[in-house]
């Protein structure tokens, strides 16, 4: 058996003749930046997450979206950022691009996301911006330091890069809290490989302050409002038709999928569970009130990681390491001045994590066959 880490052939099959007409359309009206495809797709992102309508932009990629976000909070060199060095390099490189500096807070070892309490311990006269990720596919619970970073003047950019419908269901189920959508700026990521992902790069920001928004769409067309008169300098970073296109018709499967992914997970429990294995591994957990998309289905293994992953690599399982060096031990972040041992939970994690396969059309044999492998591995 063969059971790769994803398998996009599988939920595409689904969609491809509707894909197909689509892009026969757009080659015949040769108009492929932007434009209508684009202002749809927005839309519709904005009827999902429940915003309000000119609150979408779209981009050319989720480092563009955190790079756009910050940059519409005016981050400057010298200016610090508060994130987590257990995330997709992405997260702080946008930061140190704009000449700022990623200030680390450890994460929690359950949910793998930013400790929230430690992060309010770093704010300095510094700080401008609030940087959490929604790790995996479930989310922080930012609803419990908003107001106190709102109340120091900070802004909140979270990376929703990994969590796009992933959600926090409050006060006994009447207020619903969607990734992206809590702090002031939402980024989000349309990489393949992302749970709505399209056939090429592509991103998206999302803010409430319709104000904000108007910048951000001048920010993403080289600052300007009017073309060829600028106000700011901004970049280049447009989606096209027909990525736009393509995750249109994606995100009306996205509910169907994302119930698919967390059944998927349900049975990992399960099988794992049966087999006995809780004293060599620890499965990923639901917060409170969270609703996991599992952008990722992400295990600890507290020996013999490396072992494992050989193991079930050679018996057909492509099982993953996200991610095998923390942030604030890169090569490029030395400047920072971090050690190791700073971040003793992000160190023990790329240390111990295991990413399974997790995918929409994933077969219940094909996980079946999987947990029995790691059974076999660790009752040898
Ligand atoms: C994928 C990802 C990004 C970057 O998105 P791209 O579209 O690849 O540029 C940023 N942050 C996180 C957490 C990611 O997983």
């Amino acid at each position: 058996m063969a059971v790769p880490i994803l398998d996009l052939a599988r939920s595409f099959g689904e969609i491809k003749p509707e894909v197909f007409a689509t892009l026969e359309k757009i080659f015949d009206a040769q108009s492929f930046i932007l434009g209508a495809y684009v202002k749809d797709f927005e839309t519709h992102c904005e009827k999902y997450l429940e915003l309000p309508e000119g609150s979408a932009i779209a981009c050319a990629s989720g480092t563009d979206a955190l790079l756009l976000a910050l940059m519409a909070c005016d981050i400057k060199p010298g200016d610090e950022v508060i994130t987590t060095p257990f995330t997709f390099f992405a997260t702080s490189g946008t930061i140190a691009r704009l000449g700022a500096k990623p200030v680390y807070v450890d994460v929690d070892p359950v949910s793998y996301n930013i400790n929230l309490d430690q992060a309010l311990n770093k704010i300095t006269s510094k700080t401008k911006v609030f940087l959490p990720v929604h790790l995996f596919g479930q989310m922080c619970e930012l609803e419990k330091v908003l107001q106190e970073f709102h109340g120091k003047g900070l802004k909140v950019v979270e990376d929703a890069a990994q969590a796009f419908g992933s959600c926090r269901i409050l006060d006994e189920g009447k207020r619903i809290d969607r990734a992206g959508t809590v702090g002031d700026i939402g980024c989000y990521s349309f990489f393949p490989t992302k749970n709505l992902g399209g056939c090429g790069d592509g991103g998206m920001v999302v803010t409430k302050d319709l104000t904000l928004a108007e910048r951000l769409k001048k920010l993403r067309v080289h600052g300007s409002g009017t073309t060829y008169y600028h106000e700011e300098v901004g970049i280049n970073s447009r989606l096209d038709s027909i990525q736009a296109a393509i995750l249109d018709i994606k995100l009306k499967h996205l509910a169907e999928w994302t119930e698919q992914r967390r059944k998927a997970a349900d049975y990992y429990r399960l099988l794992f569970t049966a087999q006995g294995l809780q004293e060599f591994i620890t499965l990923p957990t639901e917060t409170e009130g969270n609703v996991h998309i599992y952008h990722q289905y992400v295990i600890r293994v507290k020996d013999k990681r490396d072992e494992l992953m050989r193991f079930l690599n050679d018996n057909g399982f492509a099982v993953r390491v996200y991610y095998p060096l923390s942030l604030h031990l890169q090569p490029c972040f030395k400047y920072l001045g971090y050690k190791e041992g700073d971040f003793p939970v992000s160190e023990m994690l790329t240390r111990e994590v295991l990413a399974l396969p997790i995918f929409p059309g994933l077969e219940a044999t094909e996980q079946e066959a999987l947990v029995e492998n790691v059974g076999k591995f660790f009752k040898q």
